[in-house]
């Protein structure tokens, strides 16, 4: 069957620069024109740059549907996880103590955190994919009245797993404590809104669904945990409340924003607004999934979670059980084809991931698994079937 699978013979690139399509969950695929938005200077004093740091703040906090004015958004200089050491180390006071829901690398980064930080925190570990659900949190929350604050991870990136953060907030909210959120891989494309779910503070960054380049992350927090946050921060340059003041007192960054990166952002929010805002942008994110998880399935591949708990983000898929697969060779024939994939990050069996987020949509996930089907043809697989340990595996999730 695989045999006769059609594959066009010239490499698969991105139009736009014959570079490879990144089906990785940030830094990705961007547009044409976000590239093209850095290819000037602003000076980070100057009220043109200013103007724009004030309409990117406006225009994400709009994405929370924030109706009452109730929250802020603070842009934070670094990668995604310089914004979550940020978040924990404003918002959580020196004597508070945080409840850390891992299932993942992500998670048991924000543990690890809580160690620098040197602040009282315990974890809740379910492993590699397994969710923390609502009424574990409501157990830990009332068997250990010091915790003041839960961090939950909204899309867990190492295995695609969307997080059930409602009935985690639900939870948190009946317990009287503060929810704070890392919505890194799944803002812009999965609804958080304020209305819906309660949470103190969120954070993201400018390189996964809002499809910017990266440089920067942001956080988005009730103006009231702001103003408390005064005085908490370990650090200077992560004080998210000194960023903040210094903001609305003069427009600018504390120290020097990454210039280009913003304007790139910026032309990234409007397209992200184009497209529908969060809801058209889940919406192709979600076909792509759905389109490249069928094609693969039809190629024997299996996906680690089941239907109800893949994200429109990436999938984790199991290696072929097949003696000629080898992930560095599949890796390589993919990327011949113009499509980089990501290597899985289960601790029991191997596993790769396939990225659905980035300028791509459905057209370029077929091919994607025309590629797949190609790749595997050319190191003779005949079937993507994994090995009976990883469906065993997979049996401890139940549906
Ligand atoms: C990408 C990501 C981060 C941040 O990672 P960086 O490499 O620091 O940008 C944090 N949490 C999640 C869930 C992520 O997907």
């Amino acid at each position: 069957m695989l045999a006769e699978t059609k594959f066009a013979a010239e490499p698969l690139a991105s139009p736009a620069l014959g570079e490879p399509y990144l089906l990785t969950p940030g830094p990705l695929t961007t547009a044409y024109s976000v590239k093209e938005a850095m290819l000037r200077d602003w000076g980070s004093w100057d009220g043109d740059f200013r103007a724009m740091t004030s309409d990117m703040r406006r225009r994400l906090l709009a994405l929370t549907g924030d109706r009452n004015d109730e929250f802020d958004c603070v842009p934070m200089q670094g990668s995604g996880s310089f914004c979550v050491e940020a978040m924990l180390g404003s918002f959580v006071p020196r004597d508070g103590k945080v409840l850390v829901l891992a299932n993942g690398a992500y998670g048991l980064r924000a543990a690890q955190t809580m160690q620098y930080l040197g602040r009282a925190y315990t974890l809740i570990d379910k492993g590699d994919y397994l969710p923390p659900r609502g009424d574990e949190v409501a157990a830990a929350l009332a068997a250990d009245p010091d915790i003041t604050h839960v961090i939950a991870i909204h899309c867990e990136t190492s295995s695609g797993i969307l997080n059930p953060v409602a009935e985690i907030a639900q939870a948190v909210h009946a317990k009287g404590r503060k929810l704070l959120v890392d919505s890194m891989s799944a803002f812009g494309a999965v609804a958080l809104d304020v209305n819906d779910i309660r949470y103190e503070a969120m954070v993201s960054s400018a390189n996964k669904c809002i499809e910017g380049v990266p440089g920067f992350g942001f956080i988005i927090a009730r103006k009231s945990e702001l103003e408390a946050a005064k005085g908490r921060s370990h650090s200077l340059s992560l004080d998210v409340h000194a960023q903040w003041a210094h903001l609305n007192k003069t427009g600018q960054w504390r120290y020097t924003p990454p210039t280009h990166v913003v304007a790139a952002f910026l032309e990234a929010l409007r397209q992200h607004e184009a497209e529908g805002g969060v809801a058209g942008r889940g919406a192709r994110y979600t076909r792509n999934r759905d389109v490249m998880v069928a094609g693969m399935r039809d190629l024997g591949f299996e996906t680690l979670l089941g239907d109800r708990w893949l994200s429109p983000i990436i999938v984790t898929f199991f290696n072929p059980a097949h003696a000629s697969f080898a992930f560095d060779r599949f890796y390589d024939l993919m990327k011949d084809k113009g499509f980089i994939i990501y290597p899985g990050k289960l601790t029991a069996v191997d596993s790769f991931r396939v990225g659905c987020i980035g300028q791509m949509d459905e057209h370029v996930m077929r091919r994607v698994v025309e590629a797949a089907a190609f790749s595997l043809h050319e190191m003779g697989v005949d079937t993507a079937a994994p090995p009976a340990e990883a469906l065993a595996e997979r049996a401890k999730l139940a549906a």
